[in-house]
């Protein structure tokens, strides 16, 4: 099962970055091949099937599978960055995060009237994000259709946010 095999591999690494904060690392898992590959099969074998028109990936632990999964899919991949990094006209979402607060943005032309995304990212905690991301899509006429995570923590509660405006995947929870 790749959450056994997940959960065995990401790292555990306290107090980052701010105390308190338990920060799931996934380097161990892009660091091996093997696991790595079936990673990107089970996103693929999940969402081939739920004609998705374009993964968005979230800055930037969300590019890494983001784009390989939109490249198995035959999608365009379209990037959702920290404020003041993309360079031509966006839009912008502030929200609150587990630590500390964010601005996200997108370019305005990202994304075409009703094509159909999922937001990738490489892990799901409050699902404030998430959902920063999915206002950005709708703002600029997307519809999401769904959310894909390597890493969820339920404790969080992510899922119940994210209830009702797409379909949750994870592939390992904590
Ligand atoms: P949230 O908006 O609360 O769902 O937080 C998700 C975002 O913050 C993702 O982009 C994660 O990469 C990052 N993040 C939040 N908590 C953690 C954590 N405990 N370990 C690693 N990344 C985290």
């Amino acid at each position: 099962m790749i959450s056994e095999k997940l959960s065995k591999v990401i790292r555990d690494v306290p107090d980052f970055p701010k105390p308190g904060i338990l920060f799931k690392d996934i380097t161990p898992v892009l660091a091996n091949p093997e696991l790595s590959a079936e990673v990107s099969q089970t996103f693929f074998d999940y969402w081939s099937t739920k004609n998705v028109e374009g993964v968005v990936g979230i800055e930037s632990r969300g590019f890494i599978y983001g784009l390989q999964l939109a490249q198995q899919l035959g999608v365009p991949f379209i990037p959702v960055r920290k404020a003041g990094k993309l360079p031509y006209q966006t839009i912008k979402h502030s929200y609150d995060l587990e630590y500390g607060s964010a601005e996200i943005e997108i370019h305005v032309d990202a994304i075409t009237k009703g094509q159909r995304v999922l937001i990738h990212d490489d892990l799901l905690a409050t699902g404030g994000t998430a959902l920063a991301a999915a206002e950005l899509i709708r703002k600029i006429g997307g519809e999401v259709i769904g959310y894909s995570f390597l890493v969820e923590l339920s404790f969080l509660k992510g899922q119940e946010r994210l209830k009702g405006s797409g379909e949750v995947h994870s592939l390992v929870t904590f």
